[in-house]
């Protein structure tokens, strides 16, 4: 497979799946000069409506006009808004800009997964996923360049971290996704869900992952509901009990074990919000959105979290969340075989023990999917998200320093 790099950027590319299908896109017209002109994906309809009164002087309603533009037809030029007045595409034109994330490359997975590297300035390129299925797609959406939190079994983890991607940055993975899916909101809806699951801790970077859901959750942006836009956390827990108060979307929480001890060793934030504080915050979060449940990730890594022991923990975890939120059912576990990735150190248990652990879920009363994995082919599996970050932690050479010392390559 080759893959031709768009031209205006100069990030080394790693990245190569020998039997995926790739394609590259010209980068929109949009990433053109916008030297000091407001990029109007940053604005979600309150902040437009406030740009179009405060700034421009104009009604309004012409936020809502220009949001439909974007994001329901792609559009990037003022000019080609022809319901605006030709004096206003002129203000805007000296105004502002609609800049979207450049496209590196794009490639499908045989399993139609498909999966962009997003240039997001010089130096940083990020991913984002789309999975089909029947009835759904789900956008997977990043919301840092890199992460910080450090967890083990993490390929985002192992680049380090740059810094947060603005609201232009991560509403911009939507657009460029739904623009190549054809999707039209309301209409034909390719684009029914999104998941704050890629690169990055979405609640580490609050207000930027705040504004940009609510674009997605907007009839002048992308129309979807609020249970169809999922936050995932490794349990930054002031920042859930924020979320509960100042967005309507579901909760995803990052498990991966029932004891401290194992899931400080997995996932160190766990040092600073043991287990009890936070399913304390889930369960305030569930209590505040009546009647919408938490779901719990839990990526199952062989001999490490898929033992009896681990089933049975879990189990009373989940049990004691239903009786404090007083619904059966409030807390939904989706079980991840984990997806190795070079260096990882872990493995992916067998099916057998994928089963016989799914199976004291289920005889215990609980649902437990095991999720399919999806786009692996093209490194587009869950945990397996890494684009390409300048490092301001030096976390990845400490990752190899770590490896070549448990002699791996
Ligand atoms: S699992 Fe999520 S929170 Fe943990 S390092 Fe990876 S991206 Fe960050």
């Amino acid at each position: 497979m080759s893959e031709t790099r768009a031209p205006a950027i100069d990030i080394t590319l790693l990245d190569g799946a020998g039997d995926a299908r790739s394609n590259t896109q010209t980068p929109p017209a949009s990433v053109a000069s916008d030297a000091g002109r407001t990029n109007i994906f940053d604005f979600d309809r309150a902040r437009l409506e406030r740009f179009f009164e405060e700034e421009l002087g104009e009604k309004k309603f012409r936020a809502q006009q220009v949001m439909k533009w974007i994001h329901h037809r792609y559009a990037t030029d003022f000019a080609s808004m022809t319901d605006l007045g030709k004096a206003l595409r002129a203000k805007l034109e000296a105004r502002a800009v609609v800049h979207a994330p450049q496209v590196i490359y794009e490639k499908t997975s045989a399993d139609d997964t498909q999966k962009w590297l997003l240039g997001m300035d010089a130096k940083n390129a990020i991913e984002t996923v789309y999975i089909p299925d029947k009835g759904r797609g789900t956008l997977c959406v990043s919301s840092q360049v890199g992460c910080a939190l450090n967890c083990g079994f993490c390929s985002t983890a192992t680049q380090g971290f740059n810094r947060n991607l603005t609201t232009a940055e991560i509403i911009g993975q939507v657009w460029v996704a739904a623009r190549a899916l054809g999707n039209v909101p309301h209409q034909q809806r390719k684009l029914t869900n999104v998941v704050m699951m890629g690169m990055g801790e979405p609640l580490a970077n609050f207000d930027n992952v705040v504004r940009a859901m609510s674009i997605m959750r907007d009839d002048n942006g992308y129309g979807l509901a609020n249970k169809r836009v999922t936050l995932s956390t490794a349990g930054l827990v002031p920042m859930i009990d924020r979320l509960a108060q100042e967005s309507d979307v579901s909760l995803a929480v990052s498990l991966h074990a029932p004891f401290d001890e194992l899931r400080t060793q997995l996932m160190p934030i766990n040092k600073k919000y043991p287990l009890a504080e936070l399913l304390d915050a889930c369960v305030r979060y569930a209590l505040r959105k009546k009647g919408e449940s938490v779901t719990f990730e839990y990526t199952l890594m062989a001999g490490v979290n898929d033992q009896p022991e681990h089933a049975r923990a879990l189990i009373g975890l989940l049990r004691d969340f239903d009786r404090r939120v007083q619904m059966k059912g409030a807390a939904k576990i989706n079980l991840i075989p984990f997806n190795p990735f070079p260096g990882a150190g872990f493995a992916r248990p067998s099916d057998e023990a994928i089963r016989s652990f799914q199976k004291l879920l289920n005889n215990a009363g609980m649902i437990a999917p095991v999720r399919r994995t999806r786009g692996d082919d093209i490194d587009a599996a869950c945990g397996q998200l890494k684009g390409q970050v300048m490092d301001r932690t030096r976390r990845s050479a400490e990752h190899r320093k770590r490896l070549q010392a448990a002699g791996a390559h």
